[in-house]
């Protein structure tokens, strides 16, 4: 039987930082969606075409291909030896009912799905703090939070001008926690709803703080 586990957290949050140190301490194994679209392309499996010629024809990949993958990965004897931190599946509550099929038909588990929450503000923060020099032959990135440059708005390796990016800006980092929060509260409802939720907090501190936290409520 393997243990399944899914990080749900805002953009911002450290989320991916958090699975990699998880999944390095434990064994767990990262499975991520976009990851096993491309390994099955380039496998050239039957499914790996079919999600080639859909790709190609700028359509999106539908919940039963990415249903028969996951399930196709699942069933692997690493995952079983190990278990899997899902990553990319499920977004939605229909999704998230299939994968519950998927666990069930192959003997596995729904281990933990963790919430990490964070300060908005702390949030903010990390999403607009990137800065980017505008010399393209340059390319040098600062963040203003925990990197910044000697002078402020000037690179310190060419001295051009830095600039903000249209992704990094206040009004891209409202979007996106406003879709992540839409997309998000279903999933964290039927999760909470089947007892599976668990929760932690995200502080303004380096990684292997945070997992602390981490690893106390998943009892590792
Ligand atoms: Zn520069």
């Amino acid at each position: 039987m393997a243990d399944a586990y899914i990080f749900i957290g805002p953009p911002g949050a450290g989320k991916g930082t958090l699975g990699d140190i998880f999944c390095e301490k434990t064994g767990v194994i990262h499975v991520s969606t976009g990851q096993l679209l491309r390994d099955e392309m380039a496998a050239g499996s039957d499914l790996g075409k079919q999600v080639k010629d859909i790709i190609a024809a700028g359509k999106l990949v539908s919940d039963d291909i990415v249903a028969a993958m996951v399930k196709n990965r699942l069933a692997k004897a690493d995952i079983k030896a190990h278990g899997c931190l899902l990553d990319g599946f499920p977004r939605t509550v229909p999704q998230a009912e299939t994968l519950e099929k998927i666990l069930a038909d192959g003997g596995d588990r729904m281990a933990a799905v963790v919430l990490i929450e964070a300060d908005r503000k702390m949030l903010m923060g990390r999403l607009t703090s990137r800065r980017m020099c505008s010399n393209k032959e340059c390319g040098a990135i600062y963040n203003v939070i925990s990197q910044p440059p000697k002078k402020e708005g000037v690179c310190d390796k060419c001295g051009a001008p830095l600039y903000q990016r249209s992704d990094d800006t206040e009004a891209t980092a409202i979007d996106r926690l406003k879709v992540y929060e839409e997309q998000t509260a279903p999933l964290v409802d039927f999760y909470a709803s089947r007892g599976q939720l668990v929760k932690i907090t995200s502080e303004d501190a380096p990684a292997e703080e945070n997992y602390k936290a981490l690893a106390k409520v998943l009892g590792k």
